[in-house]
């Protein structure tokens, strides 16, 4: 499925490695027990140890290795048992500190994996090179004032996962699938919410240009790029970029940019550092962090149905189509939304009136799945109702309007508006009767071989008993009559 830039001089391959910043789901930060809720007041959630008084000693919060360890595992990554925060020294106006606790040579996780779709129903394995456990940043205010510029240390010092993966992607559509799959991931772990637009996932895209079967050319990094759309599109621009320069018999100077949305292009921000630069050297104020391994063990024990494996199960034991399935797990509480409705009734018309109905007008109405009025179990008993002929498809649909407008149970709207379905065969022939007799005319074009017209025929008999028929019954019914 590899994407391929047509140039000048022929194809090139386009590679892509990708470091995501995940903030940590935990109530207080990495090392302090400021609160880390989203969205309090400016600065009103920073301890001395957040805003880098001097001599203050940071404490290492276990929840959050803990949340490092899981999602580890969820990406089925070797977990080290032995790990080392380091400080990176950088300036910057939102970092008092003058330095970040990261890890550099011995992070918390190491090689792992994730499967990606992509169309067709092909799967591709992108290899997870480490995870490490880091600080955040403040965040500097240029929009407060017309000449100064503030800073805001709430974010400052909070929980950040770096997951960083090998260049195995290969093209935008890679790269989408591989942040979708992570965010997925992670939600599911309840390691971080994976919301892009509140900055709480962060991609910083790694860009290179080959010759198929050449080794890798040299790479640019996109940073901070916040959306997945956003994602695709710079490496669109950033791709052909590369590949105009070299066909021009330029080089790719390795270096930062950023992704401008406005303008849809990359521009450069500043020469790739080395890591050098950044002078790391284990933090003297914290201990090699050492995890035992049956705390490991006691939290894998804990991991929750992760999306391939329940993915898998759907196909299986409700023999859903991968489309299905996919669509389903693409949500836990989609997923168990679904399983309690289709518990007892057919799992594929569940499936049906879920994905085309029920999230089709709940997208619509730009709902999610917890703001619907209409339970689990209701799509439940609508399904059984169609699947004992108690109403038709159709009626079904006015139904599922009903209850969606009333929240009300579908045996009840059934009952109340007198929606059952003739069964009574009798019932049944006096409305063919009726409609035989009041179309004569139809009714010797038929004869006189015009096929098409029993389709009218049909719909007479639906339409007089409004819709209560059972379309195959009125079939059978007319064909009989008219031979
Ligand atoms: P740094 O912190 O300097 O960016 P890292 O090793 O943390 O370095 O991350 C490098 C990222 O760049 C990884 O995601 C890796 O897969 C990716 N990468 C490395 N070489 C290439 C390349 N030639 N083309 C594209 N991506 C690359
Ligand atoms: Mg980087």
């Amino acid at each position: 499925m590899t994407q391929l830039i047509k140039g000048e001089t022929g194809e090139w391959e386009i590679v892509i490695g990708m470091e995501v910043h995940a903030q940590v789901i935990a109530k207080s930060k990495l090392f302090s027990g400021s609160s880390t809720e989203f969205g309090a007041a400016p600065n009103a959630q920073v301890s001395l140890v957040d805003a880098a008084m001097p001599g203050m000693l940071p404490v290492l919060n276990e929840y959050c290795v803990e949340q490092a360890v899981r999602t580890g595992l969820g990406l089925n990554a070797e977990v080290n048992l032995e790990s080392v925060f380091e400080r990176k020294n950088y300036f910057y106006p939102d970092l008092p500190q003058g330095y970040q606790i990261s890890q550099f040579l011995r992070p918390i996780v190491g090689k792992g994996e994730i499967e990606i779709d992509l169309p067709g129903g092909e799967v591709k394995k992108i290899g997870i090179t480490r995870l490490h456990l880091e600080q955040d940043a403040g965040k500097s205010l240029h929009d407060q004032h017309p000449t100064k510029s503030f800073v805001d240390l709430n974010r400052s010092g909070c929980a950040l996962m770096e997951i960083v993966s090998e260049p195995d992607i290969r093209g935008a559509e890679e790269a989408c699938a591989y942040l979708a799959k992570l965010r997925m991931i992670l939600q599911y772990l309840g390691t971080c919410n994976g919301n892009m637009e509140e900055g709480s996932m962060r991609a910083d895209v790694n860009v290179s240009v080959r010759k198929p079967g050449d080794k890798y050319g040299t790479r640019c990094e996109i940073k901070n790029v916040n959306s997945v759309k956003a994602v695709q599109m710079a490496i669109e621009y950033e791709s052909r970029r590369q590949v105009e320069i070299i066909e021009d018999g330029g080089v790719i100077r390795q270096e930062t940019r950023l992704w401008d949305p406005s303008k849809g292009e990359t521009r450069s921000m500043r020469s790739k550092e080395e890591a050098h630069d950044y002078r790391y050297f284990p933090d003297p104020d914290l201990l090699p962090l050492v995890i035992e391994s049956a705390w490991v063990k006691q939290i894998k024990e804990t991991l929750p149905e992760l999306p391939d494996e329940k993915k898998r199960r759907f196909m299986k034991d409700y023999s859903l189509p991968a489309y299905d399935a996919g669509v389903l797990i693409a949500e836990r509480a989609r997923a168990d939304y679904f399983e309690e409705a289709a518990a007892g009734v057919d799992a594929k018309l569940t499936a049906n009136w879920v994905i085309n109905e029920l999230l089709g007008v709940l997208n619509k109405n730009g709902r999610t799945l917890a703001e619907s009025s209409i339970a689990a179990k209701q799509i439940g008993g609508l399904v059984a109702l169609i699947a004992d002929n108690t109403i038709s498809g159709k009626i079904a649909k006015d139904v599922f309007a009903i209850m969606y407008e009333t929240g009300k149970d579908p045996a009840a709207i059934v009952e109340e508006k007198g929606l059952k379905q003739v069964t009574d065969t009798g019932a049944i022939e006096k409305i063919v009767d009726e409609v035989l007799a009041e179309n004569p005319k139809i009714v010797d074009d038929y004869k006189s071989g015009n096929q098409k017209v029993f389709g009218f025929l049909v719909g007479q008999v639906m339409k007089k008993s409004g819709g209560k028929v059972n379309p195959g019954v009125a079939n059978e019914l007319l064909k009989g009559k008219l031979l």
